[in-house]
């Protein structure tokens, strides 16, 4: 019984091509939701939401010096709806803390928060009672970015951060990525 065998050759940036071995790379075989995954990761839409001072360093990402577009998540959206990550950039008072949650419950899953900064992320120097103390308390966190405030650069490593954990899912090791890699040969038994 003819065997047919859908091939994807893995080029050096690591982007997966539908392709036979003559053009190169190894061969694997994997799952759809590791696929699926690996488009989610590279085409993340941000929500356009900034608290205070970080926000400005948020801004400075997407402008022409840092080109936040170079790993697909140039796209900052103004409703929750088109979104799925969340940068919270700056510091959360109590009273915006609802407002930050109802917009996060509006955002569809799956989705991401990024925690921008020290006042994001523990409250920072304002350690008064009108601010949250880490914003872990009102929505979960996915990356926390350490700084004050954390250069465009320093957020651009946390998007990629995110990418890599959005990526790997649930798995650990690459055998539970259940990427099975395929030398020509065995792939030649196969078709035969
Ligand atoms: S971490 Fe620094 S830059 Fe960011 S919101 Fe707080 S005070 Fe402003």
């Amino acid at each position: 019984m003819p065997k047919k065998v859908e091939t994807i050759v893995l080029h050096d940036s690591s982007t997966p091509v539908i392709g036979g071995t003559e053009r190169g790379g190894n061969v694997i075989v994997t799952s759809l939701e590791t696929l699926v995954n690996q488009a989610r990761a590279n085409s993340l839409w941000p929500l356009t939401f900034g608290l205070a001072c970080c926000a400005i360093e948020m801004m400075s990402t997407v402008a022409a010096r840092f080109d936040l577009a170079r790993f697909g998540s140039e796209a900052f959206r103004a409703t929750p709806r088109q979104a799925d990550v969340m940068i919270i950039a700056g510091r959360l008072s109590k009273k915006m803390a609802p407002v930050l949650r109802q917009i996060y419950d509006q955002m569809p899953e799956p989705k991401w928060v990024i925690s921008m900064g020290a006042c994001a992320s523990t409250g920072g120097v304002y350690n008064n009672y009108a601010i949250v103390q880490g914003t872990d308390q009102v929505v979960p966190v996915d990356i926390y970015v350490p700084g004050c405030p954390p250069s465009p650069d320093a957020l651009i490593y946390g998007v990629l951060k995110l990418q890599a954990k959005i990526k790997r899912g649930g798995a650990k090791t690459l055998s539970e990525l259940k990427l099975i890699e395929i030398q020509p040969r065995t792939l030649e038994t196969v078709e035969a």
